[in-house]
């Protein structure tokens, strides 16, 4: 047999992983990408000098393995983070990985596993179960109302009668855009025995207060996750992180990989928070567009579900994986969730907003 004839079904994977898809949202050439968050203003020249020029000067030291506790760039987050949520933090407080999906996955390596569990309000992002899956935590989907928010009454009783060792709470959530009230998170917190994850990926988008104002009052609970990927226009440079108790981060050293985030990631993130003034001007000029994308998916007779963030979900289609395709044909690669009816499209610069809006005239509803 040669290497390109062994299958997959012929290697003696995990049997729990047998028949499982992989994430994968299509990266296609297509002219207008809005399919997968990002931010789509690319990140001002000064930007781009500085990481150049902090890249070029470690690149001396590539022989050598990089500060293994990332203490500068953990500084320089907590700095960031203090400033956004007025809480004061320090780098005791924080954690960084390659993408918030590591970060999630060192979380579920040291609290979950096997014979533990965790709990997540479908729909919402897709890695959460997939992670879980991974690292053979077992996976207990718990429901959001119809319009996608989350029920949080009926969420803490759920929590509280499953006793998850881990609950996710995605806030805004991905895919549906909306967030948990700040005053209902404690309910959830309340009722959980374990840890809660917040993911906040896209938190800068939103006008909720931080669940890391609440870290204070649940240091043994509560851990929110955050990434550099969205707002921040770093997606390619991969750099997530979280704020927590210290214990917490002491309990993921237990599992992080020894030298985990290179040299270049920790000089490149640190140039790239230098410029945060400058990448987050964009988050205003994103927040407006999504209001005018969806008065005008509301004015061409779609259904778009209000949305805190930088995407929106919108149907209803009768064959929404046929409307894609249709999106695409057009010039324009949007999502299809699998939420039955509904689409989900990121907000980009306004010409490609117009794009995606000439498109929806011409999809097949
Ligand atoms: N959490 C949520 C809710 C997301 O939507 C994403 C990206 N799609 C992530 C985490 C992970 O992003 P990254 O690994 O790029 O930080």
């Amino acid at each position: 047999m040669t290497s390109d004839e062994v299958r997959l079904e012929d290697l003696p994977l995990r049997e729990d992983l047998r028949g499982r898809s992989p994430y994968g949202a299509p990266q296609l050439d297509v002219p207008v990408r809005l399919n997968t968050n990002e931010n789509p203003y690319p990140p001002p020249q000064a930007l781009v000098d500085d990481v150049t020029e902090a890249v070029r000067e470690v690149a001396a030291n590539l022989h050598r393995y990089p500060d293994r506790d990332a203490i500068a760039l953990r500084q320089d987050l907590a700095a960031y983070l203090s400033g956004a949520t007025g809480v004061p933090l320090t780098e005791r407080n924080l954690w960084a990985a390659n993408g918030s999906n590591e970060v999630l996955q060192q979380i579920l390596q040291a609290f979950g596993g096997p014979g533990r569990s965790a709990l997540g309000f479908e729909p919402s992002y897709s890695m959460h179960p997939i992670i879980a899956a991974g690292t053979r935590t077992d996976w207990v989907p718990a429901p959001r109302r119809d319009d996608f928010m989350l029920d949080t009454e009926t969420a803490a009783r759920i929590v509280g009668e499953r006793k998850p060792d881990i609950v996710f709470v995605t806030s805004p959530n991905n895919p549906t855009g909306g967030s948990i009230p700040f005053a209902e998170l404690e309910l959830v917190l309340r009722a959980a025995p374990g840890i809660v994850v917040v993911d906040e990926a896209y938190a800068e988008f939103s006008s909720q207060r931080s669940a890391v104002e609440l870290i204070g009052s649940y240091p043994a609970q509560l851990i929110v996750s955050r990434t550099m990927s969205k707002a921040f226009a770093f997606a390619g440079g991969r750099l997530g992180y979280l704020a927590a108790a210290p214990a917490v981060i002491d309990a993921l050293q237990l599992v992080r990989l020894p030298y985990h985030l290179s040299l270049l990631t920790q000089a490149a993130a640190r140039a790239a928070l230098r410029h945060a003034d400058a990448t987050l001007a964009t988050v205003a000029k994103l927040a407006a567009e999504r209001e005018r994308v969806a008065e005008s998916l509301l004015g061409l007779g779609f259904s778009p579900v209000p949305s805190d963030a930088n995407f929106i979900l919108f149907g209803r289609f009768a064959d929404a994986r046929a409307s894609w395709q249709s999106y695409v044909d057009n010039g324009v690669l949007i999502r299809d969730v699998g939420i039955t009816g509904h689409l989900r499209v990121t907000i980009g610069t306004p010409e490609e907003n117009d794009a995606f809006l000439a498109a929806s005239k011409e999809v097949p509803r």
